[in-house]
């Protein structure tokens, strides 16, 4: 195995760490509204074979080795500092964001609206940080299919999930989340 590959690895392992806790202790907590599309069950399995999947037959058989692509050290390094950096923000954003965080689109009982820390620069980090992962991936896993899958199926899952998802915020935080939506960007930070 690769030393880039070692990251990639070592990266989904630290996510999982970050988000294990959240996912145990939110089962304990009343939902009041869930929005979940046939569509999106589908792509959210697209994304788990884009992540995890693909890449352990990539790094576990040659099956694939047809599709390798070489590039130089330094494009490799550029991958671990992006991935490096996702991680950076997919950290903040589960410790800001707590037990409101959920894998599909819920509103808890007692939701609260959080809108500061990293929230308070921008509306989705934890999207933010999966388009940094999508950049990194074929820079670390270098072959045409396991490197590029997430990137393909994060598209549409990106613009479905945040439109939906901003209209359950508005339904439910109403003028709040309107003023919420004026002082920051979506994954990228509003500039003035
Ligand atoms: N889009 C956000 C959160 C992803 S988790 C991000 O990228 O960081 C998805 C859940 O987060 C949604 O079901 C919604 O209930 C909740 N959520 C999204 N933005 C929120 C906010 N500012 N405050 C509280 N909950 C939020």
């Amino acid at each position: 195995m690769s030393i880039f590959e070692i990251v990639y690895w070592a990266a989904l392992v630290v996510e999982m760490v970050i988000r294990a806790p959240l996912n145990k202790k939110r089962k304990e907590e009343k939902i009041s509204e869930q929005r979940v599309s046939q569509q999106e069950k589908l792509i959210l399995f697209l994304l788990l074979i884009g992540m995890m999947i693909l890449p352990l037959i990539y790094s576990a058989t040659s099956w694939l080795d047809f599709a390798n692509y070489n590039l130089p050290p330094w494009a490799g390094y550029l991958g671990a500092l992006i991935m490096l950096s996702a991680l950076f923000v997919f950290w903040r954003s589960h410790a800001d964001l707590g037990l409101n965080w959920s894998p599909s689109l819920e509103i808890r009982d007692k939701h609260e609206l959080i809108t500061r820390g990293i929230y308070g620069v921008i509306r989705h980090p934890m999207y933010a940080s999966q388009w940094l992962w999508v950049l990194a991936q074929p820079l670390l896993l270098q072959n045409w299919l396991v490197g590029f899958i997430n990137l393909l199926v994060f598209i549409p899952f990106y613009l479905l999930r945040v439109q939906a998802e901003e209209k359950m915020m508005i339904d439910r935080f109403g003028e709040q989340y309107k003023t919420y939506m004026t002082k920051t960007g979506r994954v990228v930070p509003k500039l003035g």
